[in-house]
């Protein structure tokens, strides 16, 4: 049987760091309900190219903690390191057409490099011939402004040569650079629209400069506010976020909704999970949102 492709495609793209916290809860709601009041297909993808980074077994804990929150995902859970191969190819033909080049540069020789709004802007050392041994790839960028329009935060963009220079697709240690893979597999994984926490948001220029380079269409973009704490810094793994749990979900769920600004009737909390998805697939309203780019989680108990 042959269908239609869906004409929305949502995602939640989890880094395998540790167990899902309430920051990182707000993100996969956001995404979730927006494929829902889209009637669209939403899939999980977990990012597991940074193995340094990694926490053995969490991304069975997130898996177990999204399915006892109710989220349901259309296709089988797909792994990003799986897609090595692809991802190899592209830089192969970034290469061969002499799109990106091959660096060896040591963090050492960058020490002196001017430093733009992203980190380091790359001198461009390599662009015509590097030394031997272990080599990053870097792509070439232009002056040319990236500019997209966010469905939230609105117009935003970067004039690349001023903020990053050349940057890395292919780290020296082999390792696939998180922009390329991300830009690859949405495109591979028909993605239409991209809802992911506004900390990402300075990475979007970027990644639609590659999706340029690749002759990729570029998808949608929504950057949601993302959850602090008392110190205004975004609740993550390293800043001690307290991981959900299972018990309480419905309460949880509710509380993730009305800190992204959704009007939850009273009681809808003491529900099941599946009736408060039924409620956010009739009334989610992204609108809410607007212009917004910090949910102080503390208020709420969390972070
Ligand atoms: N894997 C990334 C993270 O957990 C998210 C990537 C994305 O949504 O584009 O921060
Ligand atoms: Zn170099």
């Amino acid at each position: 049987m042959t269908s239609e492709p869906a004409s929305y495609v949502g995602r939640f793209a989890p880094s395998p760091t540790g167990p899902l916290h309430f920051g990182s809860l707000l993100t996969a709601v956001a995404s979730f309900a927006q494929a829902l009041v889209h009637r669209g297909e939403w899939l999980i993808r977990i990012e597991d190219i940074d193995p340094p980074r990694e926490q053995h077994g969490s991304d069975k804990l997130i898996l177990d903690m999204l399915e006892a929150y109710g989220f349901e995902w259309n296709r089988p859970v797909s792994y990003q390191s799986t897609f090595a191969p692809r991802h190899d190819e592209l830089v192969a033909c970034l290469l061969d057409q002499g799109l990106a080049y091959k660096c060896t540069c040591s963090r050492r020789d960058l020490a002196d490099a001017t430093r733009g709004l992203l980190g380091a802007i790359y001198p461009g050392t390599c662009r015509n011939g590097c030394g031997s041994g272990a080599a990053a790839v870097r792509i070439i960028v232009d002056d040319r402004p990236v500019e997209f329009e966010d469905a939230l935060q609105g117009p935003y963009g970067h004039q690349l040569q001023s903020v990053s220079g050349d940057f890395v697709i292919k780290r020296r240690d082999g390792l696939i650079a998180y922009h390329l893979a991300v830009v690859i597999d949405d495109f591979d994984q028909g993605i239409t629209e991209i809802v992911r926490g506004i900390d990402l948001m300075d990475s979007t220029p970027r990644q639609i400069y590659l999706q340029r380079q690749l002759g990729f269409t570029t998808p949608a973009y929504m950057h949601v506010p993302i959850a602090v704490n008392g110190d205004r810094q975004k609740l993550s793994k390293s800043t001690g976020a307290r991981p959900i749990s299972a018990e309480n979900a419905g309460k949880e769920l509710c509380m993730a909704l009305h800190c992204l600004d959704q009007n939850v009737p009273a009681g809808l909390a003491d529900e099941g999970v599946s009736t408060i998805w039924q409620w956010v697939s009739e009334n989610w309203s992204a609108r809410e949102l607007r212009f917004k780019k910090e949910i102080p989680a503390t208020l709420h108990g969390y972070g």
